[in-house]
């Protein structure tokens, strides 16, 4: 028979005791600031901390990323895209009828006056995600984590960097800092390039973590003592009760807390959608290859827009990785596009050694208007979403934490966040 127990873990009686459904880098993060705040905190988690998609990414604190993914730019290019079936941007053909809604949200989110106010809303996020960070950060005892090397966009002709102008014009008016460089000066931030590059655009003040899963656990450290607990457990159901909420687990046993957080990464809209909030969540996945210590000397993350991946140097290996799969939650993966993007990196660094390779495949979890969902459900006030930051999780993950902290604890939120609330769609 079904158990019930009441999370009771320790700490002040007047504080709330918490759920997090999600070790991925946004619900440990949650934990960290939650039990800064003096909440007890127990995080549930079917493999592990920071096991699945969080573990896998480029680790790019890419404040300065405030375009939306259906900016024109890219609209521009994904037809051309789309031909290539192992290029950056593919459809799983036997998936495209139950994706038809999303694609049209995403096609709505690229109007102009979508796009300016996503734009704007994801230029404040990450005036707050950076601040976040660094001080999360610190009070963790993790700075020498965070690498200052910045980042080099790359691009084949100055007509490729025309037609991205608009795009950075839009990243200076939000206060981004860039330089182009060109000759000797890229030669200089990145040798060994091949000549077919020809301009860069330099972001002195991107950030990157050492290792993405590395950061994830020190930060997982860092909650824990302070008191945050971890539970190995598939969650099968949540609802609300009269006051808090249940957890049911896979194996029937039942959870009863105070508040519940759902930070399920691409699987949250599962758990939404029971609280009567279909949020239309969708999966982007995303493919690399970790070559081993010493592959190439990549100085700093290197983006090749026009082919839709990052090189990015690790204190564990080079990553090489990007792209955008729509094909759900459940087709097996197709390493064929981690290899195929391996391949683009040694034709754009001759001096790559590829040998010896790890692929791996994540599912970005992909709002149509590539913000995130921060805010209560529509059932109650006790369970607060944080999930759905497509390709910025772990940038985002730090300005997440506080703004459901503030959420939780009825405070104040450091900005609006009407414009990520479930019910916008
Ligand atoms: C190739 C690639 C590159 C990327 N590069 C970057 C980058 O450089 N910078 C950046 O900011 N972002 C990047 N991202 C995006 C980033 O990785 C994600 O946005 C982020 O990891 C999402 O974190 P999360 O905590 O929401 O989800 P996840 O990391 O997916 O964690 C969710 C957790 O919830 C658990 N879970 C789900 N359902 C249940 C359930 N029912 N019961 C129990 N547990 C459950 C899962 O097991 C999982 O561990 C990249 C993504 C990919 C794929």
């Amino acid at each position: 028979m079904a158990s019930v127990n009441s999370v009771n873990v320790g700490g002040n009686q007047n504080n709330s005791e918490v759920i997090i459904i999600g070790a991925g880098i946004v619900g440990i993060a949650t934990a960290a600031l939650l039990s800064e705040a003096g909440h007890s905190v127990l995080v549930l988690d079917r493999t592990g901390i920071c096991e699945e998609t969080s573990s896998g990414n480029a680790a790019a604190l890419a404040f300065s990323e405030v375009l939306p993914l259906a900016s024109k730019g890219v609209m521009k290019k994904v037809p051309r895209w789309l031909l290539d079936p192992l290029g950056p941007f593919a459809i799983r053909p036997t998936y495209l009828p139950k994706l038809l809604p999303w694609l049209y949200r995403f096609w709505r989110a690229s109007s102009d006056t979508a796009l300016r106010s996503s734009t704007q809303m994801q230029g404040q996020l990450m005036r707050l995600a950076e601040q976040e960070m660094l001080a999360l950060a610190e009070r963790a005892g993790v700075m020498h984590m965070i690498h200052h090397e910045g980042n080099l966009e790359l691009y084949e002709s100055e007509a490729e960097l025309q037609a991205a102008m608009a795009g950075w014009e839009a990243k200076k008016q939000a206060g981004i800092d860039f330089a182009i460089v060109r000759g000797a000066e890229l030669a200089a931030l990145q040798p060994g390039l091949s000549p077919q590059f020809v301009v860069g655009c330099f972001v002195p003040k991107w950030k990157n973590v050492s290792d993405p899963k590395l950061y994830g656990k020190a930060l997982w450290s860092y909650a824990e003592k302070l008191g945050s607990r971890f539970r190995q457990a598939s969650v099968a159901a949540v609802a609300r009760l009269q006051s808090g909420a249940e957890v049911t687990l896979a194996n029937g046993e039942k959870l009863q807390c105070k508040k519940l957080i759902i930070a399920a990464g691409a699987w949250s809209h599962q758990l939404s959608a029971q609280l009567g909030d279909a949020v239309p969540l969708e999966t982007e996945r995303g493919y690399n290859t970790t070559l081993p210590v010493g592959a190439f000397d990549v100085r700093r993350q290197l983006t090749f827009p026009g082919h839709a991946f990052v090189v990015t140097p690790l204190t564990t290996g080079v990553r090489v990785g990007g792209a955008v799969e729509l094909g759900g939650l459940k087709l097996p993966p197709n390493y064929a596009r981690s290899a195929a993007m391996l391949k683009k990196a040694k034709q754009f660094l001759p001096q790559l050694n590829t040998e010896g390779g790890r692929q791996w495949m994540g599912y970005r979890p992909s709002t149509p208007d590539s913000l995130p969902v921060i805010g209560f459900s529509s059932a109650t006030d006790d369970v607060v979403y944080a999930f759905g930051h497509g390709h910025l999780g772990l940038t985002q993950s730090a300005a997440t934490a506080r703004l459901v902290t503030q959420l939780l604890n009825h405070e104040k939120t450091a900005l609006p966040v009407s414009a990520l609330s479930p019910k916008r769609f």
